[in-house]
């Protein structure tokens, strides 16, 4: 049997850790720079506000119901992610960390499943004071099923096991398609073009016509919802495909010189992020955007990508190579809203090629040498106490979180101070 723990709305939840006034009060959480709703707390749910609605669509509601809004601190999120994620550790055989909030844990050979459960939830609750559902059943596929009926219906008390045939066809039968998880948008449409809206009818389809239809992904989903598991707990953290850092401004920019800084703030960002993970990249995908919400201004929409001559991860070359692609798409006359750029063809830092012009790598260490010496720097006395010249001094784009909690758990001057008469 296989696990799926889930945190109930997780960042409301973190906030609420250091802040228990605002149990059972209405609580949401903003993505960067405050643009929309990531979180939100049940009593928001029941205002009718969607996730990812704009802040400025739902603001009325909330100060009508005297909402507490937060904008969103990742350093918190990830730090209080970890300390769950070991308490699975200890408390279960193998986990597989899915998600910031979620986790796959195997049950198999656990004689009284139920109890290991509700004794999980219980630990993570008396230690972080987060609520959380687990589903449990034969496949990944069903579990993520039984963990969506633990968090829908009170009476399963958090935990919902999925074990007889009987059961987990009753529940199919009016479970809809597009809450299968891998199920997407555009394959939930065409399942319903087919007469296919619920799990139940996706599990009696033949397998082999699914993968002719809809390739391995659909013939595996047919046998996980038959019981048969075809996606195994992966203990190991995956290899990275890419890493992106793509960010909204904080007001709309109009002039080159503004966005470069932009770019190049996140050109570092993202090269910190290459030496976290002893990657270095070979690509490049550089774009910016307008804003999609104000329908008035024109659009533009450009992105394009960039070939470096070798694989890179210091701040100056990726600095250079993200302008230069900037250059290539920045058109004049709009207001611009975002920008981003995503490494492609991510190469460990074990399998690098020297190139033909620099064959003992001279350039490369130089520029490792003062790429590491930044990232002491910053590490110990704060982000973006040195920074590259081609950031920028404005800083105008940068996020506003303005109602950011403090660091509680990550950084000792924000600790929260108790005082005891
Ligand atoms: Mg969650």
């Amino acid at each position: 049997m296989i696990g799926l723990i889930d945190a109930n709305n997780f960042y409301v939840s973190c906030e609420r850790l250091f802040r228990p006034d605002l149990q059972a009060k209405p609580v949401v959480v903003l993505s960067n720079n405050d643009g929309c709703v990531i979180s939100r707390s049940n009593e928001i749910k029941a205002l009718g506000i969607p996730m990812a609605a704009p802040l400025f669509q739902v603001q009325d509601l909330l100060d009508q119901h005297q909402a507490s809004v937060f904008s969103s601190n990742f350093a918190l999120y990830a730090d209080l992610s970890a300390r769950v994620m070991s308490i699975l550790e200890a408390l279960a055989p193998r986990v597989e960390v899915y998600s910031i909030d979620e986790a796959f844990l195997d049950f198999s050979g656990i004689q009284d499943i139920s109890k290991t459960a509700q004794h999980i939830r219980e630990q993570i609750a008396a230690c972080l004071c987060i609520p959380t559902c687990i589903g449990i059943a034969p496949t990944k596929t069903l579990a993520k099923v039984a963990n969506h009926l633990a968090k829908k219906n009170p009476r399963y008390k958090g935990v919902c096991i999925l074990e007889k045939a009987s059961d987990i066809e009753a529940v199919l039968e009016t479970f809809p398609i597009e809450d299968i998880w891998g199920i997407g948008r555009r394959i939930a449409a065409r399942l319903k073009a087919l007469g296919i809206t619920t799990a139940e009818e996706l599990k009696q389809m033949d397998p082999r016509w699914m993968r002719q239809t809809f390739t391995v992904v659909g013939e595996r989903l047919v046998y996980e919802l038959n019981g048969i598991s075809c996606l195994h707990l992966e203990p190991e953290i995956q290899a990275l495909h890419s890493i992106q850092v793509s960010r909204s401004f904080s007001t709309p920019l109009t002039q080159f010189d503004a966005v470069r800084e932009a770019v190049a703030s996140y050109a570092t960002r993202l090269a910190g992020k290459l030496r976290q993970h002893h990657l270095k990249t070979t690509t490049l995908v550089i774009s910016v955007c307008t804003n999609r919400f104000q329908v008035r201004n024109r659009r533009y929409y450009n992105s394009i990508l960039i070939n470096l001559p070798t694989a890179l991860n210091d701040d100056s070359r990726l600095i250079a190579a993200s302008i230069q692609g900037l250059e290539a798409i920045f058109k004049t006359g709009f207001a611009y809203h975002k920008a981003g750029i995503v490494a492609l063809e991510l190469i460990p830092l074990t399998a690098i090629q020297l190139t033909l012009f620099d064959p003992k790598g001279e350039g490369s260490a130089k520029a490792q040498q003062i790429s590491r010496a930044l990232d002491k720097i910053n590490q110990r006395y704060g982000r973006g106490t040195v920074h590259m010249a081609a950031c920028g001094p404005r800083l105008s784009w940068r996020d506003k979180k303005s109602r950011k909690s403090p660091s509680y758990t990550t950084s000792w001057r924000q600790l929260p101070k108790v005082f005891a008469k």
